[in-house]
């Protein structure tokens, strides 16, 4: 009985504390004074969880804080979000609340374990006209239904690349669903990414308002495009990588830092693969991509509307394939 009393307190505690950390912001922290909020502001940190993620080196480097200042306000951040190591079951417990957004097909959900996860990076590779653009317009309406639905009851961010986010083809999507399109195309905030520096500070500028506008779902289409056409020859290959991998860190932090959020980027497989390797399927970007997502899916097309979607090493999912299509009112069987 006493013991079952503190368990119950326990957990009440733990609650409690729950609450009090997201009651805090980063201006809470020891020695954070305007100045400095606004400096991490326009880094895309916004939140106490995203600078205990966040390397010490690029606090400095890029950020433009003191080395001791950086250092100190990383610790108080990882001692707030405790940090250090907890047990399996926690793992567990935790994994076990994860929330899914459906694709809108039972098939490819299936082979997701149940849709796409929110917690985790997914990259969605193949060559063009594969389905990319057209499955990461499905999620930004997807994300949108309530939970029974497969929904998360969300908004959406979508940083377009190439210049492909239809709106028209949201509204195909969103009245397939009976739901009520201009609602949904309210739902889904769009930055056209111009050049790859444009869509760095796009996908940082995005951090601001993952909470206030209860964004569960952030899709970069294509993560690649510009950073392939203006780094061009291996010259600068080397710079170009270190960009990018720059680039995909803030997505996996964002992923990270909010339970809630899915983060969903597009890659084009190579045209000139043997450029990087000599495996056509080895997607453009090299390691630094394939490093960077939790779960890779690989689509190619199949007979008319039929496209298929293969895992290809995820940590938990085994290497499936799922056939899907495209049709006029979405991503379906
Ligand atoms: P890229 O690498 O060129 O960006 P992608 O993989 O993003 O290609 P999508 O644009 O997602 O390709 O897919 C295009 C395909 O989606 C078309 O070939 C067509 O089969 C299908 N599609 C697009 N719009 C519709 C629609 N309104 N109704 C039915 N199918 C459609
Ligand atoms: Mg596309």
């Amino acid at each position: 009985m006493a013991k079952k009393k503190n368990e119950e307190k326990v957990s009440v505690d733990d609650q409690k504390e729950d609450e009090r950390k997201k009651s805090m912001s980063l201006i809470d922290l020891p020695g954070v004074g305007d100045a400095t909020k606004k400096k991490l502001m326009d880094a895309g940190i916004s939140s106490i969880k995203e600078l205990a993620l966040y390397p010490i080196t690029r606090l400095v480097e890029d950020v433009g804080l003191g080395e001791k200042t950086a250092y100190k306000l990383v610790k108080a951040a990882q001692e707030i979000e405790s940090m250090g190591f907890k047990s399996a079951s926690a793992v567990w417990e935790k994994r076990k609340q994860l929330r899914r957004i459906t694709t809108g097909s039972a098939n490819f959900d299936e082979l997701l374990g149940g849709g796409i996860e929110t917690g985790a990076v997914t990259e969605i590779f193949g060559e063009f006209r594969t389905g990319k653009t057209q499955i990461t317009h499905q999620l930004c309406v997807n994300v949108q239904l309530d939970h029974e639905n497969g929904g998360l009851e969300g908004s959406a961010i979508y940083i377009d690349t190439e210049g492909t986010f239809r709106p028209e083809r949201i509204i195909q999507m969103a009245e397939a669903r009976d739901m009520d399109y201009n609602t949904v195309l309210k739902n889904i905030i769009v930055g056209r990414a111009y050049n790859s520096d444009h869509q760095i500070l796009l996908a940082r500028e995005a951090a601001r308002f993952i909470e206030e506008k209860n964004v569960k779902l952030l899709v970069v289409d294509s993560i690649i495009t510009h950073f392939r056409s203006e780094y061009i020859g291996r010259g600068t290959l080397a710079n170009r990588q270190q960009l990018l991998n720059s680039h995909i860190h803030d997505l996996i932090r964002l992923s990270e830092s909010y339970d809630e959020l899915a983060v969903v980027f597009t890659n084009q497989v190579s045209a000139k693969p043997d450029m990087f390797y000599g495996n056509p399927i080895i997607h453009t970007g090299g390691h630094i991509i394939a490093h960077g997502s939790t779960i890779r899916l690989y689509l190619r097309k199949g007979k008319g509307e039929q496209r298929i979607a293969r895992v290809v090493d995820a940590p938990h999912l085994p290497e499936e394939e799922a056939v899907f299509s495209i049709t006029e009112d979405g991503i379906r069987d």
